[in-house]
Parts: structure tokens; C-alpha cells; sequence
């Protein structure tokens, strides 16, 4: 079947004014200004957006697709993640990883959470390994999980700087970042080190030495959360001039005390005038997110969702942030990191990932992989025991 989107307010993600978009077998064949003209024994299903806005679906980089959490006993493991969790906030692609929990929680029951995923109509990846050492992996390398596994692409989430964390010194650190540099240059994938960030007074210390001391490229090297505490931040732009991307977790409202909301990060990043395409945005959704008394007790637990990436996008444009440059750590910006040339952009050639915003930067249709997932706001594809 052939997908006619007419009269959408094209966002690539730089602002391309009004097109036409034809999809076929996944992928978007034409965009442009003039009408494709279609024979009548084509079997096509037509949709104008009256001039709506029509942006790349997003890619979060950071998910935890089996559930993460775990970190207050068993039943605290947070479940796994459903389709429409991503696919309502206008994620088409998503990177899971391992954090706490990578014992319960490995890297065949994430490679295969990723391949269901698929099955229902996402694009899904994962990097091996998690928080610990030795990394949990699926055969005797994270090295050879990159080369052999087809979703694998790339290592994490390490933690360091963190309670929870290994403390990698810094040759176990360089170590692991030359498996996935390796793995990358084999097989053409993305080949990145995912680093959680913890609240620890070390920071940025094992990068910036990476950095002086090695002759690993600093692509390889990518930390997260780095807005959640304000000296963190501060440490982490700099890094970006050395060619380190960034990603910034989009923390639940009242969540990102004593650090920066993801939309503020976002600013702060843009008006120091700091490398545009190297700051990226994920959720942690499925993550747990415990609220602590007190006394530092967990009183409550919370769990990340994709839908604080819509959510920080609107916030940013709401700092009348044009479109193209607010869009793209959510798209184009990932999926340069990632090496996934088919994603981030609309173009033609490109996979028929995309959202439609309305006026007030609500997504109201996702489609992924040339399916409607979402329409007029209403769900059109559940998850296999989503409604069971
Ligand atoms: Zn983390």
C-alpha cells in the first residue's frame, strides 16, 4: 500500500515549507512541492495535514526496554516497556540498555526484547554490557556482540562516578572503549561507549583522561544524564569541543533538582554556542526513578517514559527555539551518533519515521515504518499483551 501525505509543513529536521510525501514498503519515496500523481490501480491511502507540522520521529538513544530498576528488591524491577509507550510520544527508534540490573536483566533477554519490539513495528537497537564489571555480555566480547548480534551497537550503560558503579580504573575503562571502537570500525555500527553518569566528585575524570591519554577517537566516548547535577554540566560542555557528544536525560517534572531539566540544558548548551550536533536527548524511560524522604529512604518509586522527550521538545519551542534547531538532538543529531543513516531525517530513501504536530507542538499522528501508529490521537497499534 502507498501512503500519500499531503500538505505537510516539513520539518527535515530543517524547515523544507510545505510538501508532499509519498511512502511505500517502509520507506518514504518522494517529498517535495508538487502532488505525485498516482495511477488508480494503486492502492493508496491519503492523508492531508492541512499545513501541520511533519518532523522525523524521534530516537531515543536511552531506554530501558526490558525494564530497569531493581534497585530496592526484586519487586522493584520495573516491566518491561510496551509499544505504544514509545510510539503515543513519538518515538520510532529506540536504543535499550542495561543499568542496575544487569544480572536479572542481560544481554539475550535485551537483544530479544529488542527483536519483539521490531515485530510490533519499532526500530529497535541495544548496546551489551550494563552498569558492572565484567560486562554482561551475550558471547566471550561486548566486541564480539557488535559484530555478531544485529541489534548490538554499541557498550553501556557503564557506570562511573557512581556508588553503584564497578569503579573502572581508567585501562578497564580504555579497555571497553576500544572493544566497542573496534566493533564499530568492523561492522559500520555506531561503536560507542554509553556512560552513566552517577553524582560522584570524580565526574568526568576517566574521560578527560581517556581523551589525554589514548588514541581512542572521542566519538566513542558517550556519557548520559550529564544534567543531573549543575557542576556535572559545567564539566561536560567543554568536552564538546574535544568532539564529545552529550546526551541529556529528560527527567520527569520535579525530577531534575538538583540538576537541569532536559529543556534547560538545551538552552544553556545552545546560548554558550557549543557544538549543535553534539548534544543529544533521551528519556531513560523504563527506568525506575525512585522519590526519597528525608532520610534518603525510598518512599515511593516513579519510572521513566518517553513521553518527557515530547514534553521537552514543547518546552524548548516555547522559548521560541526554532523548529529545525529543537528538533534536532531529538533526531538527526542521534542518529548521526548512532549510525543509523536510514533514520533522524526526512528525506527521500529515508525510513517513513515521522510525527505530525499540531499548532500547539502536540503529536497527534506517529508513523513508523510506514505505519500509522497513532491517528487524530487515538492508538491504531497495540504491543502483543498490551490490552490483555
Ligand atoms: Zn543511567
Amino acid at each position: 500500500m502507498f501512503q500519500l501525505i499531503k500538505n505537510a509543513n516539513l520539518f527535515a529536521p530543517e524547515a523544507m515549507g510545505l510538501c508532499h510525501v509519498l511512502v511505500a514498503a517502509e520507506k518514504i519515496i518522494y517529498i517535495g512541492a508538487h502532488e505525485p500523481v498516482l495511477d488508480d490501480i494503486l492502492d493508496v491511502e491519503v492523508v492531508d495535514l492541512a499545513g501541520a507540522s511533519l518532523v522525523p520521529g524521534f530516537i531515543d538513544g536511552h531506554a530501558h526496554i526490558t525494564g530497569g530498576g531493581g534497585e530496592t528488591g526484586p519487586a522493584s524491577r520495573v516491566p518491561p516497556v510496551f509499544l505504544s509507550q514509545f510510539t503515543q510520544s513519538g518515538v520510532t527508534s529506540v536504543v535499550g540498555v542495561l543499568g542496575t540490573d544487569d544480572l536479572t536483566r542481560n544481554t539475550q533477554s535485551i537483544v530479544t526484547q529488542a527483536y519483539g519490539l521490531r515485530e510490533e513495528g519499532l526500530s529497535a537497537w541495544c548496546h551489551t554490557g550494563g552498569y558492572h564489571l565484567p560486562l554482561t555480555t551475550l558471547t566471550e566480547s561486548a566486541r564480539a556482540d557488535i559484530v555478531f548480534i544485529d541489534p548490538v551497537i554499541g557498550v553501556g550503560e557503564l557506570a562511573i562516578s557512581d556508588h553503584r558503579s564497578s569503579q573502572p580504573t581508567l585501562d578497564e575503562f580504555l579497555r571497553i572503549a576500544s572493544e566497542a571502537h573496534v566493533a564499530g570500525l568492523m561492522t559500520g555500527k555506531a561503536g560507542i561507549l554509553h556512560i552513566h553518569m552517577g553524582d560522584g566528585k570524580r565526574g568526568l575524570e576517566l574521560v578527560r583522561e581517556a581523551l589525554d591519554h589514548s588514541e581512542i577517537p572521542a566519538r566513542v566516548f558517550n556519557p548520559t544524564h550529564i544534567n543531573r547535577n549543575k557542576s556535572l554540566f559545567e564539566e561536560a560542555l567543554p568536552l564538546s569541543l574535544r568532539g564529545v557528544r552529550l546526551d541529556v536525560t529528560a527527567f520527569p517534572e520535579g525530577h531534575s533538582d538538583p540538576g537541569w531539566s532536559a529543556a534547560e540544558a538545551f538552552l544553556q548548551y545552545t546560548k554558550g554556542g557549543f557544538p549543535a550536533d553534539k548534544l543529544t536527548i533521551s528519556s531513560d524511560g523504563g527506568g525506575c526513578l525512585p522519590h526519597f524522604n528525608e532520610e534518603g529512604e525510598p518512599v515511593r518509586m516513579g519510572v521513566g517514559c518517553a513521553s518527557t522527550l515530547p514534553e521537552t521538545l514543547r518546552e524548548i519551542l516555547s522559548h521560541k527555539v526554532p523548529m529545525a534547531q529543537a528538533l534536532a538532538p531529538f533526531t538527526a543529531n542521534v542518529a548521526d551518533l548512532l549510525k543509523l543513516s536510514h533514520k533522524g531525517r526526512l528525506q527521500q530513501g529515508k525510513d517513513a519515521d515521522m510525527v505530525v504536530l499540531d499548532k500547539n507542538n502536540n503529536i497527534t499522528d506517529v508513523m513508523a515504518r510506514g505505519r500509522w501508529h497513532k491517528r487524530n490521537g487515538q492508538t491504531q497499534i497495540f504491543g502483543t499483551y498490551e490490552q490483555s
